[in-house]
């Protein structure tokens, strides 16, 4: 093993983005019937589109992946030919890594995965999700999108499990009108309503949270246009009569609720986080839409803002590259990139060092509901900065001192000097001490 790869292997990463399931929904299923389910927890997420891809039938997925704890080997052999088709795939790459590491299998058959069914039921304990991340992930701490505003300290670790305030429904034009009411006592009425419960939001959750989130690129354009507060309420006004609307009048009131959350967000001092690029599923992605360079407008608006770009804005990189460069105010998350494509990320890596300056860049994160997929995605992140780095090495463009100080960036310094980690945990530690 080289110093780099020794390096890379014994330094716990930063996990940016997962939305990992809570600890009484993961063992519970340890307790339930139905589960747990090996197949599905390897067979279930990104890999189950590689599966509809190879040609799966939809009734074979469903079946492998919902987890009822029988007929293991059965409902394996139903998708065992795509799951042929699909394990050279980063997806497939990253399940057999899980596989072995968590599971102890060295292949994926319908024997071993009947007999590491107990393995699976055995990890459905407390504690055990937490261990499974830090200890055989060696992961410094997860940052989480649940998809909801509520940032509450997570008892199973509140330094460790780290949440994101989402944003989605403010930049999608879709107004939580009874949810908002209830979470922060403002009833959103009109425009001024709106911003009072913009405020609110972040008043309540800002200091818990570790960062901001969206991923509105699945139902709308990343273009982002500055609006005005009175065009932004002629659309409000429609979409709380519940009159029919249009997507650019959508459109109009999510770059309006966009730009108010970002301005929450600098208040408290909170990194955004902007999905770009690719689609998690199959038959959805509009490819135009997910381009990170629509956001330029929106970058150049808040200068002062963090914005982290997402995904490598897969299948646009180079935009993303160039956006890095560009902007003092940008920052490119790895998360979910390597999976998706290891090659495309590991260039990406070897183009960004030699294009943007090193302190832009995150390395990881598995952005996976189920623990066990996440230790195999931290993983593959590892081995695969690994070849970047050994690759820059191996043509003289780093020393192999250089590539160890890089892989510590990505993997982590960048990461804890762009969030207030100290700040957000002294927010969850006084608010899980507050009386309830
Ligand atoms: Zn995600």
């Amino acid at each position: 093993m080289t110093q780099l790869e020794q390096f890379i292997q014994d330094t716990a990463i930063v996990n940016t983005h997962e939305h990992l399931v809570k600890e009484d929904a993961w063992t519970a299923a340890g307790q339930a019937q139905t589960g747990p389910d090996i197949v599905s927890e390897l067979f279930s997420g990104y890999l189950s589109s590689d599966l509809l891809t190879a040609g799966a039938t939809p009734e074979a997925v469903e079946a492998a992946t919902t987890p009822t704890g029988i007929d293991i080997a059965k409902r394996f052999e139903g998708i065992r030919e795509a799951w042929e088709m699909s394990q050279l795939t980063g997806y497939g790459e990253a399940a057999r890594i899980t596989a072995k590491l968590v599971y102890g299998m060295d292949r994926i058959t319908g024997d071993a995965l009947e007999a590491a069914q107990d393995v699976s039921k055995a990890n459905r304990v407390p504690g055990r999700r937490h261990s499974l991340l830090s200890e055989t992930g060696n992961i410094d701490h997860v940052q989480i999108d649940d998809f909801v505003r509520p940032c509450e300290p997570d008892p199973s670790g509140l330094d460790f499990f780290l949440y994101d305030l989402s944003w989605v429904s403010f930049c999608q034009g879709a107004v939580e009108v009874p949810e908002i009411l209830e979470q922060v006592g403002v009833e959103v009425k009109d425009v001024a309503t709106y911003r009072e419960a913009v405020t609110a939001i972040f008043q309540r959750w800002g200091p818990t949270a570790i960062a901001v989130k969206t991923q509105h690129a699945y139902g709308r354009t990343l273009r982002w246009t500055e609006q005005t507060d009175a065009d932004a309420a002629k659309v409000l006004a429609k979409v709380l009569a519940e009159k029919p609307v249009s997507q650019d009048e959508l459109d109009c009131l999510g770059d309006w609720g966009f730009a108010r959350g970002i301005e929450q967000a600098m208040q408290h001092n909170l990194p955004i986080k902007i999905h770009t690029g690719y689609y998690a599923g199959n038959r959805s992605m509009i490819v135009d839409r997910i381009r990170p360079g629509h956001l330029a407008p929106l970058l150049i608006k808040y200068p002062d803002a963090k914005f982290v770009l997402m995904h490598i804005g897969y299948p646009y990189e180079d935009e993303i590259i160039a956006l890095a460069k560009h902007f003092p105010n940008v920052y490119v998350d790895m998360c979910w990139a390597w999976s998706i494509d290891p090659y495309a990320s590991c260039r990406f890596v070897r183009k960004m060092i030699h294009a943007a300056p090193i302190n832009r860049l995150f390395g990881f994160g598995g952005d996976t509901f189920c623990p066990s997929a996440s230790v195999g995605y931290a993983m593959q992140a590892r081995a695969w900065l690994n070849r970047a780095l050994q690759a820059e090495i191996d043509q003289g463009l780093l020393s192999e001192d250089q590539a160890i100080q890089l892989a510590e960036r990505f993997m982590r310094a960048n990461q804890l000097s762009c969030f207030d980690l100290n700040g957000t945990r002294a927010a969850i530690h006084a608010a899980a001490a507050a009386p309830a």
